[in-house]
């Protein structure tokens, strides 16, 4: 039962006196939302434990939720519960030094396999929207005993807008909104909030129509882009700008799938943003060094053989998928 897993997370948080919260590399709106949701509801309840959230992984367009603690010595970590949260694979904890906590407890929503198993204590559920959910759903089971404010809320809310296209994704159930009206009865500023997340410039949107114009589209639906190196200086992008585009092909009828190859110069190697709708498309993923979820997931390529594998991979599935169900759009 997971009433039993969140019973054993909480009475795990009030025996430590120091906490520490853990997230994934590349950061997005879910990890960030949840370990800094999570860090104020523990510091408002019980305000005599030290809690950190160290990691030097960082996103522009989450600036605006605030920055991270001070690193500290290797012995502080020695004494502490570590929580991991929205990270599927050991490999993927933005700060490694995690592995020094006393005992680790994870609380995630991706899919489980072999290399998912890590925690001492776990709490996973496949079919959440978002660990912000999750998070939501611990601050609930136990409200008569945890405190939170408007700024935890708007965190927890952020995440969960965020990691379920505002509410689109078929992931998103009862239970979701349920968490999400909780969330937003603690008085979030929702104009302020979307304002952050979603105003963009107007100098952005020469970037999107160039997404438009060099993107194609394979005989069975797949909308790709490839965003050289020299695209994103050109547009004067950072590379998680850049990476947004996957987002720009996800309303094309008859497309799928939709992914984003973007040159990643620190690691020699191109991102892989994937993503479809009514087709699971994880598998494609996971044969090119990634994973995530159904609908949403992410891998890595180094050259362009491998993104026209891939693109092809991607073509053979929604083809099959085409071929053997009805009613997708
Ligand atoms: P992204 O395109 O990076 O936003 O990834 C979409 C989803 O897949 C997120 O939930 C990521 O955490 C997950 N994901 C991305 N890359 C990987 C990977 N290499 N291994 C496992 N999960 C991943």
């Amino acid at each position: 039962m997971n009433r039993d897993k969140m019973e054993v997370i909480l009475s795990k948080i009030k025996e430590y006196s120091r906490i520490m919260l853990f997230r994934h590399m590349r950061n997005d709106g879910d990890c960030v939302g949840a370990t800094k949701g999570l860090k104020e509801i523990i510091k408002l309840t019980y305000p005599e434990k030290e809690v950190y959230i160290i990691d030097e992984d960082h996103s522009d367009y989450l600036d605006f939720l605030g920055g991270e603690d001070e690193p500290v010595a290797d012995e502080v970590y020695a004494e502490a519960l570590g929580i991991v949260i929205d990270t599927a694979t050991e490999k993927r904890i933005s700060n490694q030094k995690y592995k020094l906590c006393k005992e680790i407890v994870k609380i995630d929503h991706h899919i489980e396999n072999d290399e998912t198993q890590y925690g001492d204590y776990t709490w996973v559920e496949e079919e959440r929207s978002s660990a912000c959910e999750m998070i939501a759903e611990f601050y609930t089971a136990f409200k008569d005993e945890l405190k939170i404010s408007p700024e935890a809320a708007t965190y927890i809310y952020a995440g969960m807008v965020t990691d379920s296209g505002r509410f689109r994704f078929r992931s998103v159930t009862g239970d979701t909104l349920r968490c999400a009206a909780e969330m937003l009865d603690c008085g979030i500023d929702t104009d302020t909030l979307f304002a952050h997340l979603y105003l963009t410039d107007f100098e952005s949107l020469k970037f999107k129509s160039y997404v438009y114009d060099k993107m194609k589209i394979t005989e069975n639906g797949v909308a790709y882009v490839y965003i050289s190196k020299k695209a994103q200086e050109k547009f004067g992008l950072t590379f998680e700008e850049a990476c947004t585009c996957v987002s720009f092909m996800d309303s094309i009828k008859g497309c799928l799938c939709w992914i984003a190859f973007i040159d990643d110069e620190e690691t020699k190697s191109i991102r892989v943003r994937i993503r479809s709708r009514f087709c699971p498309v994880n598998t494609v993923g996971e044969k090119y060094r990634g994973g995530g979820h159904d609908c949403a997931c992410g891998a890595t390529v180094y050259n362009k053989k491998e993104v026209s594998a891939l693109v092809a991979d991607s073509d053979a599935l929604i083809g099959e998928f085409k071929a053997t169900h009805e009613g997708w759009l």
